[in-house]
């Protein structure tokens, strides 16, 4: 018997049983059953094309068969799975791995930190640890932000209505303009006056925060020269520089860490989403080894200890990251995406295009046709979502495995449901 035929094919109880809190099921209103790959399947037999990858969390696709394997190998073989943070195999594999496969290759010396397992989490014991080292309260964080909804990581996100959720005043945070909020030529120059200036009224802080890409704020793509002027500043006044990877890392603009294309080295680093490699939960946070310095359980949590997740991690990193293949190809399929939106743009009064590697975005003037958008493209079979203040841009996030001729069968529908929904 299947799944489906236990609970029968309707959707009623999502309806009455789920809290109203539930979203993106009201966006693609559809119970998805199986998924491979760039592809979902609801229990009705639709096939559904992933430009989502659960918000950037499948960056290796959904059920990767080389994961899948060492997974069930694992689980097979009587692995700990819940491990809290004692060691095990698998976590001594992951560090390992991670040390001689990323931080090796790259120079880096980064201690590592296992939160809980999700980005809110990992956002949160970097601020802490921020605090902590310096002993300083205040955090700059950027226009359109986005970092997590626990209260620390809603303090240092922008967006109006998620900082309405919090219930409580979201204090010790200033926002500071990101990369062409104001304009293109701005180069941080509000935030150095402040910083400097003994009457502009802000007090030291204890870091920066930073997405290098802003992911759910709109695809906002900083520029390279002003992340290295952000990096310099913040060094040069003994500020932590955080750099909130949890979207952008693990190849989604290209390089494993989407700072490496400025050349920088952020103090502290966080990531989840796609480092456990199969959608399992789990996040890092990596800081220099002269701010290691936490307590024993000082920021603790029951699920730090996700083992089969640290299986598929190091697996991931084993067959994706031992070579370039994979940046090299993500740049490849980035540019392809890149190419087809600007011609798209070009005839559609409207819009605009912006991106890098392959998280990519169409900008639309009128706000409501990016939702519109995305709505005839789950129609049609395409899972795409918007981000941006307003919902005004529709983010095409799909898996890194992706191929050219699925990237192209997306970007048909898409185009066709922009030219639907733009022409009327
Ligand atoms: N930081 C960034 C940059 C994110 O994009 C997100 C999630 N969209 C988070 C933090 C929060 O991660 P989580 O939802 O796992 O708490």
């Amino acid at each position: 018997m299947t799944v489906t035929a236990q609970v029968g094919r309707n959707s009623t109880v999502f309806e009455e049983l789920e809290s109203n809190v539930r979203g993106y099921c009201r966006s693609w209103p559809t119970v998805f059953e199986t998924a491979s790959g760039a592809w979902l399947r609801d229990e009705n037999g639709k096939d559904y094309l992933d430009f989502f990858a659960g918000a950037g969390a499948l960056n290796y696709g959904h059920n990767n068969p080389v994961l899948k394997k060492a997974l069930i190998d694992y689980l097979a073989g009587d692995g700990i799975t819940h491990g809290l943070d004692m060691s095990t195999v698998a976590k001594r594999g992951l560090l390992e791995t991670l040390r001689d496969t990323v931080f090796a290759p790259r120079g880096l010396e980064y201690k590592v930190q296992f939160p809980g397992p999700t980005g809110a989490n990992a956002v949160e014991a970097a601020l802490k640890l921020a605090r902590k080292v310096t002993g300083r309260q205040g955090i700059l964080n950027f226009t359109n932000a986005f970092h997590g909804m626990s209260l620390g990581a809603l303090s240092v996100t922008g967006n109006a209505a998620k900082r309405a959720g919090a219930g409580v005043p979201l204090v010790h945070v200033t926002p500071m303009p990101y990369d062409g909020y104001l304009d293109d030529a701005d180069n941080l120059c509000w935030m150095r006056r402040a910083l400097d200036d003994s009457g502009s009224g802000l007090d030291k802080p204890a870091a920066v925060i930073v997405e290098t890409v802003q992911g759910e704020g709109g695809v906002n793509v900083a520029r390279v020269e002003w992340l290295q002027q952000l990096a310099d500043l913040c060094a040069a006044r003994g500020i932590m520089l955080i750099v909130d990877d949890v979207q952008m890392g693990c190849g989604r603009t290209g390089p494993f860490f989407s700072f490496e294309l400025a050349g920088i080295t952020p103090d502290i680093v966080t990531l989840s989403k796609s480092i456990g490699g199969y959608g399992l939960p789990m996040a890092l946070v990596l800081f220099k080894p002269e701010l290691d310095r936490w307590a024993p359980g000082e920021h603790n949590g029951t699920f730090r200890g996700n083992n089969p997740a640290f299986v598929t991690a190091r697996v991931a990193l084993e067959h994706y990251w031992s070579d370039g293949t994979l940046e090299a190809a993500t740049l490849t399929k980035g540019r392809r995406i890149g190419r087809a939106l600007s011609d798209l743009s070009t005839g559609v009064p409207g819009i605009a295009t912006r991106g890098r590697g392959l998280v990519q975005g169409v900008v639309f003037e009128d706000a409501s046709q990016a939702g519109k958008v995305c709505q005839l493209a789950f129609d049609r079979g395409l899972l795409v979502e918007t981000s941006g203040a307003d919902g005004e841009v529709v983010k095409l996030l799909p898996p890194l495995t992706i191929t050219d001729e699925e990237i192209d069968h997306g970007l048909v529908i898409l185009s066709g449901a922009v030219g639907a929904i733009c022409a009327g």
